[in-house]
């Protein structure tokens, strides 16, 4: 901290005090600054190491995906990427704000497409259509944000062709008995090109390179040397073909991604891109020929900056595979757990490490989801029992929740700066809520309200992290998405769905519950005129509240729903009648005492003690039978008729009371 009167580099002014700029880089220097411009740092399989994460063009991202090629229902498998590369890209738009533009493809040219298809007698392109609403649906469901562009190889044959005529132009590709085949050997090494950057000892797998090529694949003889790949393929009969200046035929499985990525990206800059992710699967031959192709094509080192790749998947316990019988369906999985339950598990898990899809592990998210979900019931219930009476000074129990806060705030961003590391922000969360938990219950033990804002900026922030990671809706709401929807945060359904359940059911139960804690207390006691005066309280004094009438019609009653001020001015109305009504009656009662009060007076006394309003005596001379002579002023009274007459029924009412007191 700089003392007062210290110079330094701050400017000023003739008769300004000196104004010191704040210097916001420490010793790190450069360092610092890249952290801070570009805080993130993704695990690269081109370098196989956490690299910092920075784009070719300011704050925009292009990234490209492989999406499913389409020939039957999607699997766990499909969830592990797509779900896992749907969080980070949420991560990567509304929690670091970059600006991702995501490309996705749908394969529905394939050999194993075209084998299903003529299996089942149906046309290639039918099938493959019904498959990918069905995908869609299925990543819909589990809330997966549909990519920016989707784009399909059948879409695409011209620039295929286009693509693969530039790459044999390069001279890294040849013709052979109506197919073209990528040339690894005059690639590898020519102008600074590498071959397989992802999974070098992957090349001369046998195994990978067939499956690669696709089941209906012509003989390998066709290939000057086997470690080439097909860009084109020459159609059989019966198979879906397009006409080339090599034949009539098809795409390779690889050329697509290369074509509709680096057309897609053209389009938004110059062809190349800032991330391409995939499954694990895919490094070798698949991810290591698309980058080939479009290197060949373009001529260039470096067509991806970072290649993301999910890890596998294992089904309690032994890899997904067909032989095991233990593919598990989306839709099977949607019917054993919410897609909450499905992504809570996701999210306990890092994208890129080794998963397994199990009880264990489901246990967990269940454990994880419970926690949540009594945080959040807890806060919101002890924010609607604090009013603005309870105090909102915070002391040292709130300044250590709002400091515990804070630490979760930069663990949480530490976590999602160290590649996408969720499952270290969950735990930052979880440590979050136990705290907040333990505040609650000691204030809640000692008999005090809780400082509201303390806790109401913990439980938000909570679920700010959680619409970033998918688990909440758009709006206002606390905590999870509505109850009962699809339980995740899909960005146009559920909007403010809790929010409006809980704005129009809370005040209601508010009634509820209070209702039911006095006739709970009334029945413990045997009150059973307490539990009457409850029903009574419940219908006149809460319910208007609430904007509810509730009328009695013989035993039942019924309900109806009204404004609440219409209720509070009917109910201002009744009391004002009540109120004039008492009144009346008062007077009624005071008049009848007064009447009783002047039986007991004899006719001779009774206007020596009569007074005005002002207090005075009415009349100031009497005659011997105390008849008055003369008014308040001391006039002599002339007409005298009245005052004799009322003498007279005085006289009356004494001696009638005075008989029959005697009796
Ligand atoms: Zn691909």
């Amino acid at each position: 901290m700089a003392t007062c009167g210290e110079a330094g580099e701050g400017c000023k002014k003739a008769g300004m005090p000196t104004w010191v700029p704040p210097r916001p880089l420490g010793e790190g220097g450069l360092t610092e600054m890249m952290d801070r411009m570009y805080p993130l740092k993704v695990f690269n399989s081109l370098t196989r190491t956490k690299t910092r994460f920075v784009p070719k063009d300011s704050n925009r991202v292009l990234w490209y995906m492989c999406g499913p090629t389409v020939y039957a229902p999607s699997h766990m498998g499909h969830a592990r990427t797509y779900l896992h590369f749907d969080i980070l890209r949420r991560v990567m738009t509304d929690f670091f704000g970059y600006d991702v533009s995501l490309c996705m493809n749908i394969t529905d040219i394939d050999d194993k497409i075209i084998t299903r298809a003529n299996e089942g007698g149906q046309n290639y392109r039918e099938l493959a259509a019904h498959f990918e609403e069905d995908y869609m649906q299925d990543m819909a469901l589990l809330g997966v944000r549909a990519p920016t562009v989707v784009t399909r190889v059948s879409e695409f044959i011209p620039e295929v062709v286009e693509y693969i005529q530039g790459i044999i132009d390069n001279g890294y590709a040849y013709e052979s008995n109506g197919s073209v085949y990528f040339n690894v050997q005059s690639f590898e090494g020519k102008k600074g090109h590498a071959y397989a950057k992802l999974l070098p000892e992957g090349v001369g797998n046998g195994e990978l390179m067939a499956e690669g090529e696709g089941a209906l694949s012509l003989g390998a003889g066709d290939k000057r040397s086997s470690g080439d790949f097909a860009l084109w393929k020459r159609s059989r009969e019966g198979e879906p073909s397009w006409p080339s200046p090599w034949g009539d035929g098809r795409p390779g499985w690889h050329i697509e991604c290369s074509v509709m990525a680096s057309a897609t990206f053209e389009g938004m800059g110059d062809g190349t891109m800032d991330i391409h992710s995939g499954g694990v699967d895919l490094k070798f031959p698949h991810h290591d020929n698309e980058m080939a192709q479009a290197e060949a094509k373009y001529d260039c080192c470096q067509w991806v900056n970072y290649f993301l790749h999910t890890g596998h998947l294992h089904i309690k316990g032994f890899k997904m595979s067909k032989s095991l019988k233990n593919f598990i369906t989306i839709k099977q999985a949607l019917q054993e757990n919410s897609p909450r339950q499905i992504r809570l598990l996701f999210l306990l898990h890092k994208y890129n490490t080794p998963m397994d899809y199990g009880d264990d592990a489901m246990s967990g998210a269940l454990a994880a989801e419970r926690t949540f979900s009594e945080f959040f019931h807890n806060v919101k219930a002890a924010l609607r029992r604090t009013t603005a009476r309870d105090p909102a000074r915070t002391k040292e129990p709130e300044l250590a929740l709002m400091s515990s806060l804070s630490d979760a705030k930069k663990e949480v961003k530490k976590c999602l700066c160290d590649d996408v590391d969720t499952p270290g922000a969950m735990g930052a969360l979880q440590e979050l809520v136990k705290n907040v938990n333990k505040y609650i219950e000691a204030k809640e033990r000692a008999g005090e309200p809780i400082v509201a804002d303390c806790v109401r900026g913990a439980a938000e922030y909570v679920t700010k992290i959680f619409k970033v990671f998918g688990l909440a809706s758009p709006g206002p709401a606390l905590g999870f998405s509505q109850v009962g929807d699809a339980g995740v945060g899909g960005d146009a359904s559920g909007e403010g769905g809790e929010a409006s359940r809980e704005a129009i059911l809370g005040p209601v139960l508010d009634v509820l519950s209070e209702f039911r804690d006095k006739v709970r207390g009334c029945g413990r006691a045997g009150d059973t005129k307490g539990v009457l005066a409850a029903c009574d309280h419940v219908r006149e004094e809460l319910l208007p509240g609430v904007g509810v009438r509730l009328e009695d019609k013989g035993d039942q009653a019924v309900w109806k729903l009204e404004d609440p001020a219409v209720l509070a001015r009917e109910r201002q109305q009744r009391e004002q009648e009540q109120l004039r009504r008492l009144e009346a009656k008062a007077e009624t009662k005071r008049k009848a005492a007064e009447k009783e009060a002047r039986k007991k007076i004899p006719a001779s006394e009774y206007f020596r003690g009569l007074k005005g309003e002002d207090g005075k005596a009415l009349y100031t001379q009497f005659d011997d039978n105390g008849v008055p002579t003369h008014d308040a002023a001391g006039e002599p009274i002339v007409k005298d008729k009245k005052v004799k007459k009322e003498w007279e029924a005085q006289n009356k009412l004494y001696n009638n009371a005075l008989a029959k007191a005697k009796k």
